[in-house]
């Protein structure tokens, strides 16, 4: 193997932008014609973000290979299309767990188990496992510089840079210099103790990315590099911007890719950014007006909860040259306000995926306006859910129509699955079993039918799509939901599983099991996506 490996740090901060920083690194490297995987390693103890709440922690990205996973997944594969898989992604918890189960089956002989050398023993093996032919493997370590958690990682890090050789590893740190108005000045302090830091677990930055919300000054950038001990080319400016699909061409104006490429010892030849020029231009300048979509969902005191949804509904924009502006709705308010007030006008609903009870009998309000208003819908997991939820109660004669997940009376047609197929392999699960790791999760085939909008969306007969949910829809209940004008127009292979639910009788009205918006990009939106919003642009012309 020869990949290279570039080590992302972060200081002074959180929220940075760390992600996107590497994400970006990713495509423009991919530009030059190299070929990237990158991976993320988050020091919590949780041993996948899967049982954190969204509130928290921001959306869960599931992978195809079914691992769930910190979102910064979701930009990796979003900027360079690579899709990520459950080798790329791990946390503190998850490398204990496996350290100590090996202690447990006597691994050790004996040893005495350590942070040094067997929790970063472990890192490490993380970092070199499941690569072949990549050029550049970008690691990025979560949290910042600092922190007691990252210190196995950092020393983790140090160690391989050694035992890799400085010809194949790189270290990248970025860090916020801020502007301080009252003295008109970008401050390089918090900067300079951030590389402290890092020298101070043995770690010697060679290349800075500095955030800043302007161009730094050659004489600051001088002093930059003088502090801490770096070419002053190394010192690169990571400037706010008004998209993040700016953030490649941005960087490859710094040189970034350059410095990265000369570090390397690698010809830089001028890459072609077109499709991100592209993007840009769309993303920001779009020719055909704007659409307002509604997303009534009840994780919104935190949007990076919908952080793949906002950017496929983007996407969807992209696509049809139309702005894309995200009314966000908790679904909570229809407990008690009229949907009309908050609903009337917009050019598309959206009610995505969720867990438990709470907030969901506003959702289902809010299906029942689209519906019986014939506004472009678009239900997504929990919200495919809901949808068929609305309609058996209010036109199946199904009254009590509810979920197995919430507790209480009523008719369950969505239930709680302990077997399915997976290919050929049937997958179980415990009806009391625990939280972590137990939902249907990665990517499953699911079958079009001929006739129906979704099989002309996707103009094929089968598509893969990426699954993260513990119930289903209950096709025993299939009399009523004919009942309720529903037709299910995607289903798993064996026509167990409903997976895509719609009705012909609304102009767009479609419900999916699966999320599509893990697996739609800048430069390939989602097809969903992109006629959802095209109907809300008709819509648009009505209202
Ligand atoms: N709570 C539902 C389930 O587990 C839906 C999950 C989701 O929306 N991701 O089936």
């Amino acid at each position: 193997m020869t990949t290279r490996f570039i080590f992302v740090t972060g200081g002074v901060v959180s929220s940075l932008g760390k992600g996107l920083a590497s994400a970006a690194l990713g495509s423009l490297l991919q530009a030059h014609n190299y070929k990237v995987r990158l991976r993320k390693m988050d020091p919590y103890l949780n041993v996948d973000p899967g049982t954190m709440s969204p509130t928290q922690h921001g959306e869960v990205f599931v992978t195809d290979d079914g691992a769930e996973t910190d979102l910064d997944l979701g930009h990796y594969e979003r900027f360079t299309g690579v899709s990520a898989r459950r080798t790329d992604s791990v946390t503190t918890g998850r490398i204990y767990s496996n350290v100590i189960a090996k202690e447990r089956r006597g691994d050790y002989l004996g040893a005495t188990v350590q942070v040094i050398p067997h929790i970063t023993d472990a890192i490490k093996a993380f970092i070199l496992a499941d690569l072949t032919d990549e050029d550049f493997c970008i690691c990025e370590i979560g949290g910042t510089v600092g922190d007691i958690e990252g210190l196995p990682y950092l020393e983790a890090i140090r160690q391989l840079g050694n035992e890799v050789g400085r010809a194949r590893s790189l270290f990248i740190h970025l860090t916020l210099l801020p502007y301080i108005k009252t003295a008109g000045e970008l401050k390089t302090k918090p900067t300079q103790h951030s590389v402290k830091e890092l020298l101070s677990v043995g770690i010697q930055p060679d290349i800075l990315l500095c955030r800043t919300d302007r161009e730094i000054p050659d004489n600051e950038r001088h002093k930059i590099g003088l502090f801490c001990n770096i070419p002053q080319d190394r010192v690169i400016a990571a400037l706010d911007v008004d998209t993040i699909y700016r953030v490649p061409v941005n960087y490859h104006n710094q040189g970034f890719d350059r410095e990265v490429l000369r570090y390397f010892n690698l010809p830089a030849q001028e890459p072609n950014l077109d499709t991100w020029h592209h993007i840009v231009e769309r993303a920001t300048d779009p020719k055909e007006g704007a659409v307002t979509i509604a997303i009534v969902g009840k994780y919104i005191s935190l949007l990076d909860s919908y952080k793949s949804l906002a950017e496929a509904l983007h996407h969807g924009g992209i696509a049809g040259n139309v702005r894309v502006h995200i009314k966000w709705i908790d679904s909570e308010v229809f407990e008690h306000e009229d949907v009309v007030t908050h609903l009337e006008g917009v050019h598309g609903i959206l009610v995505p995926g969720g867990f438990g009870m709470r907030g969901a009998e506003g959702k289902i309000k809010a299906i029942q306006f689209a519906r019986e208003r014939k506004i472009p819908y678009f239900g997504i997991c929990f919200g495919m859910q809901m949808t068929v939820i609305e309609s058996a109660r209010n036109l199946g004669g199904i009254e009590d129509a509810t979920s197995s997940e919430f507790e209480g009376k009523g008719t369950a047609i969505v239930g709680l699955m302990t077997e399915w197929l997976k290919g050929s392999q049937l997958e179980k699960r415990a009806k009391d079993g625990s939280l972590g790791g137990t939902m249907r999760l990665g990517s499953y085939p699911c079958h079009l039918t001929k006739g129906t909008q979704a099989h002309k969306i996707y103009g094929c007969d089968e598509v893969q799509e990426r699954h993260r949910h513990r119930y289903e829809v209950n096709l025993n209940h299939q009399e009523a939901f004919t009942r309720a004008g529903l037709v299910f127009s995607g289903l798993s292979p064996d026509g167990i599983l409903p997976e895509i639910v719609e009705r012909p009788d609304h102009p767009w009205f479609i419900g999916v099991q699966f999320h599509p918006e893990l697996k739609s990009k800048p430069f390939a939106p989602h097809p969903l996506f992109s006629s959802f919003i095209e109907a809300a642009k008709k819509q648009s012309s009505l209202v």
